[in-house]
């Protein structure tokens, strides 16, 4: 067996690289450390995984929902038993703060578990419908298994993100494949020896590594639904596979939240927000806040209080000491918030902290923010993913919402004000798929909404109890309330006379609204 000796995150994205056989190496971003190995499966192998959870998941969409959740909830008990070791798992080879691991990504799984194993028996019951013509007859629809589930999953959240499209797989009766992101695959494994743990099929929830060629062979193996999260161009090509074989897909891609900071927010908060919400995850979040738009009677005092702030972030190896900022994945982020920074100081913008990559071992980069930005500048209309923060002053909240709406993506969007109905009215009008008043990144965690994008973030939601029905396959029965006559007359023959009620009949149910109006028709 060969090793792939590349940079983490050379090959991101990219399809092909290493033939199958080989190994992919994991490390820790924040020290440079080896944390294991992977091998890179080959198409054969990938398929016949995907056969195997497909024989597992005959026996398991048979079982009713409830008695799916109730064995489901082991997950639940088995993650929580073993949250310190996948916190740890996850905060080397993610490079992001424990308490981040922890509550961004165990508890929201543990969550989950706990809210939809409760819920999914109504959630998933079949629902009836009124129909309001053919009221001789009744319809509902029935919620069944997709059969094999395919998860494509990036590395910024590999445990919250690829698990919370696995459990609902699972509740719904489907089995799962997950294909990590080739820099994150120990975080997939650690969830699959857990999961192995609990006595569940073993087959039902399987994890297939390798680079981008992996994913596409998951596709190719015939995967009933996909769920993809990562980036954009990725997105379109995993669409476009899915499309070639009419596989239903969920496209999680990019975000550029905008914040809009009005004149009446509370500067503290926002403040606070503002860094919590640019810095949280080193900024490698689809949610981060990748650009402010700060009113000018609020601009100066905000732009220096979140200066204070951020000189007191502490950055460094999170699996050492207490820090509040962690790693950046790979030099190619590195690379991308240079390039960011370099194009909006060239177009006028001020440096008003940070700016640079720090010594290593590991990769790390300061916290920064940028004053004077506009949407010239790359930093304001493309996604950063890194540790930046860009402001630009704006004259009114109607320029900033035109400016926050002056966006190819739409994933989410923040709202800082004191006054809830203006909040909300402006809210109604970001194009984005969650928007947030008053706080930052919350509506990830609150699993019971539901979370996506429009534009080019993306299409169909992941949460919520429309994703749910979702990931299940929504089928419709339509029954007769009566026996019925030897013949409807909408059958054959079609007749002059025939013709003429039909036509009386449209005329009757469709002519105006007064009952007399419309009897008179029938005439
Ligand atoms: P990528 O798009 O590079 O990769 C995502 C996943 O797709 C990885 O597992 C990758 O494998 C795989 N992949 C790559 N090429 C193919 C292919 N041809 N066919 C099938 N699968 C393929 O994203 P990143 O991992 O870099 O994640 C960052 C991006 O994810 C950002 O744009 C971010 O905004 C977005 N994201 C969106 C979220 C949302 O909910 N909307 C949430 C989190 C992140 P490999 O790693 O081996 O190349």
């Amino acid at each position: 067996m060969g090793v792939v000796q590349f940079e983490k995150g050379a090959a991101v994205g990219t399809n092909g690289g290493p033939p199958a056989g080989e190994i992919i190496r994991s490390y820790a971003p924040a020290s440079g450390e080896l944390l294991g190995e992977v091998p890179v499966m080959s198409q054969n192998e990938i398929f016949a995984v995907v056969e195997r959870a497909r024989k597992a998941q005959a026996a398991w969409g048979v079982l009713p929902v409830a008695e799916r959740c109730e064995r489901l909830l082991r997950l639940r008990d088995a993650i929580v038993e073993h949250a310190e070791e996948l916190v740890e798992t996850i905060t080397r080879e993610c490079g992001k703060p424990r308490h981040e691991a922890l509550a961004h990504e165990v508890t929201i799984i543990a969550d989950l578990l706990t809210h939809y194993c409760r819920r999914a028996p109504d959630v998933l019951a079949p629902r009836p419908i009124d129909l309001h013509l053919f009221k001789h007859r009744k319809s509902y629809v029935h919620y069944t298994p997709r059969g094999v589930v395919g998860v494509i999953s990036p590395w910024n959240y590999p445990f919250s993100i690829p698990m919370g499209d696995v459990v609902f797989a699972l509740i719904t009766g489907s089995a799962a494949v997950l294909k990590p992101s080739e820099v994150t695959p120990l975080t997939a494994l650690k969830a699959k020896s857990i999961y192995n743990g609990t006595g569940l099929p073993e087959d039902l929830f399987a994890v297939v590594t390798g680079l981008g060629a992996a994913g596409q062979a998951l596709i190719d193996a015939g995967v009933d639904k996909l769920v993809f999260t990562g980036g954009v161009e990725t997105g379109r090509r995993v669409a476009a596979a899915c499309g070639a074989r009419l596989i239903p897909c969920v496209m999680e891609l990019g975000g550029k939240a905008p914040l809009i900071a009005c004149a009446d927010a509370d500067l503290e908060r926002t403040a606070r927000a503002i860094v919590y919400g640019g810095f949280s995850n080193a900024g490698q979040a689809c949610i981060s806040v990748e650009r402010v738009y700060a009113h000018k009677d609020v601009h100066a005092q905000l732009v220096a209080r979140v200066k204070e702030l951020v000189g007191e972030l502490r950055v460094g190896d999170p699996s050492k000491d207490y820090v509040d900022v962690g790693a950046i994945i790979f030099p190619k982020q590195i690379e991308i918030a240079e390039r960011h920074i370099e194009d909006a100081l060239a177009k006028g913008a001020e440096l008003v902290t940070g700016g640079k990559k720090r010594p290593g071992p590991g990769q790390f980069f300061e916290p920064t923010v940028l004053a004077n930005c506009t949407h010239e500048m790359t930093v304001m209309t493309e996604e950063i993913f890194g540790p930046i923060v860009p402001f630009a002053k704006v004259e009114s909240n109607e320029e900033a919402l035109s400016l926050a709406n002056a966006s190819h993506l739409g994933l989410n969007a923040y709202v800082f004000t004191r006054d809830t109905a203006k909040g909300r009215a402006l809210a109604e009008r970001i194009e984005a798929g969650s928007v947030v008043l008053n706080d930052v990144l919350v509506n990830y965690g609150a699993t019971d909404a539901p979370f996506g994008g429009i534009k080019q973030s993306g299409y169909g939601r992941v949460h919520g109890d429309d994703a749910l029905r979702d990931m299940a396959e929504s089928r419709h029965v339509n029954y007769n309330r009566f026996a019925g006559p030897e013949r409807d007359p909408l059958w054959y023959p079609y007749t002059g006379k025939s013709l003429g009620w039909m036509m009386r009949g449209v005329r009757f149910l469709f002519a105006g609204n007064g009952i007399i109006q419309r009897l008179g028709k029938l005439i």
